[in-house]
């Protein structure tokens, strides 16, 4: 696909300025576009946002390539380029992958190929393979689990990244190089507005009747995104489940150089931050929540924002506190201070959607032999563009990636990739899910969790 020309003053509509929609009107400003709109219900760092999170791990061991690569350009970015690198905030504590004795042999493949990949694409040079659990707790020797035959590696080159923190720089950022944003009722995408000739969108409609008009449309809002448009069974909105705990004084102290610690089907953990909090979080399954909606089955997030007595379920607890029980069994029961769904949306095979979407709109042929067929045909140029499903793996440096697709750029491999794919939805693996109206004791609103 050739490059297209996009005057630097066209008006791009980012709807939704969480993860995604930061980095792209980041990297927007920084090729000189200077008429950038960015629209969401909260201010920045969006309440909603799978970012308003005190942390999210940032590694490279990717089954696929192309995030290894990214990831690499991530760490690249959190540690040298502005506005990240004045910030400081990436902490390179390293991570410990384990692999617990019931893990199955094709997550622990899965896991190798990132290995690989990470070598491979990227920088390998700080892996350690510890072989059993005496050489994991020689590498840590925080950790007073049993951990009997776990396995793992560990990377010094990984770490985490201070995520509503990093919200509020690119937030800051793109201020200051005159990105506006748009908050409140007519922040809030209702629907989008089309051309009544072409059905091409040519703007949103706001919750509150604002219309804003724009030459290009970028969707950007993460788990609500199918919520707003049809995306044919590509993607699901899916929660994950977090928890904290707060340490005392000596606590955080002596905890401090811990790395992150992570074990598949279990969970993952942080090294507590600057003010003793303990951050745990669960693996055990992704949770839905399935509404019918505009005649269509989606999973809405039931956001937290609107939700502020929502806590986890009663098996989301006990899913965070497995890692805890696990490697730190002195905090494994300790009381939370805070616990929470976050959502974010799963696209059917874990990569993004970072493409065009064409209008496609119908004629009839009046040829009597073919008076019954009927074409689709692309609207040309498309002016709504996609970016969404981080598949709980994507704080990660992506506006590039989006003002490349916008520009017409992208490598055949990515547009591959991260093409509006219906016709890929029959090869979706299966993943964990339960669905929130099954799950106890995380609603305190005086109704029901079967309600949803
Ligand atoms: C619990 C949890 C832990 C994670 N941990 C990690 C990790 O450790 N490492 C990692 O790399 N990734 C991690 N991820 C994944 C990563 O955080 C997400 O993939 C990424 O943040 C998704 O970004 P997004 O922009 O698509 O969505 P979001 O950041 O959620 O942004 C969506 C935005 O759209 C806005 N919006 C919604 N509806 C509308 C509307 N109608 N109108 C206007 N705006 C709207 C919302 O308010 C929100 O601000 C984690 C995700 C979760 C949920």
């Amino acid at each position: 696909m050739a490059a297209t020309s996009i005057d630097k003053s066209e008006r791009i509509l980012v709807v939704g300025a969480g993860t995604f929609g930061l980095s792209t009107a980041f990297h927007l400003v920084e090729r000189g576009y200077n008429n950038v709109i960015c629209m969401d219900r909260w201010e920045v760092p969006s309440k909603s946002s799978a970012g308003w999170d005190i942390s999210k791990i940032a590694r490279t061991e990717y089954f696929n390539p192309i995030y290894t690569r990214i990831a690499h350009e991530s760490l690249d970015a959190w540690r040298d380029v502005e506005p990240f690198a004045s910030a400081k905030l990436f902490h390179q504590t390293g991570w410990l992958h384990m692999n617990p004795s019931d893990m199955s042999t094709a997550a622990a493949e899965r896991f190798e190929r990132g290995l690989e990949n990470t070598r491979q694409y990227g920088d390998g040079s700080q892996i350690e393979y510890l072989t059993d659990e005496n050489a994991i707790k020689a590498k840590c020797s925080l950790l007073t689990g049993d951990l009997k035959g776990w396995r793992g590696i560990f990377n010094g080159n990984a770490g985490w990244v201070e995520a509503k923190r990093s919200m509020e720089v690119l937030g800051e950022y793109c201020v200051q190089h005159g990105v506006k944003f748009i908050s409140g009722p007519s922040g809030v995408m209702a629907e989008f507005i089309r051309d009544p000739q072409t059905n091409a969108v040519i703007g949103v409609q706001a919750e509150d009747g604002t219309q804003h008009h724009a030459d290009r449309i970028i969707l950007s809002a993460g788990a609500w995104s199918e919520s707003l448009l049809d995306f044919e069974g590509q993607v699901f909105s899916g929660a994950y489940e977090l928890a904290h705990i707060q340490l005392s004084e000596e606590e955080r102290e002596r905890y401090s150089s811990l790395p992150v610690l992570h074990a598949p089907n279990k969970g993952y953990c942080f090294p507590p931050t600057q003010d003793g909090i303990f951050k745990i979080a669960s693996l055990t399954y992704t949770q839905t929540n399935y509404t019918t909606l505009n005649g269509r089955l989606v999973s809405v997030p039931r956001d937290r924002s609107l939700n502020p007595t929502d806590t986890l379920s009663e098996e989301g607890i006990a899913g965070c506190r497995k890692i805890a029980q696990a490697c730190l069994p002195e905090l494994g029961d300790r009381p939370l201070v805070y616990s929470a769904m976050c959502w974010d949306t799963e696209s059917i095979d874990f990569n993004w959607i970072v493409s065009p979407q064409y209008v496609w709109f119908h004629f009839e042929l009046v040829s009597s032999v073919q008076a019954s067929a009927i074409k689709f045909s692309p609207s040309s140029p498309s002016t709504l563009y996609i970016a969404t499903a981080g598949s709980g793996h994507s704080f990660l440096v992506i506006g590039k990636y989006v003002c490349d697709c916008l520009e017409g750029k992208l490598p055949e491999n990515l547009r591959e990739t991260w093409r509006w794919r219906p016709d890929k939805v029959g090869d979706a693996p299966r993943v964990n899910r339960v669905d929130i109206k099954d799950l106890h004791g995380w609603r305190h609103d005086g109704k029901c969790e079967k309600q949803g």
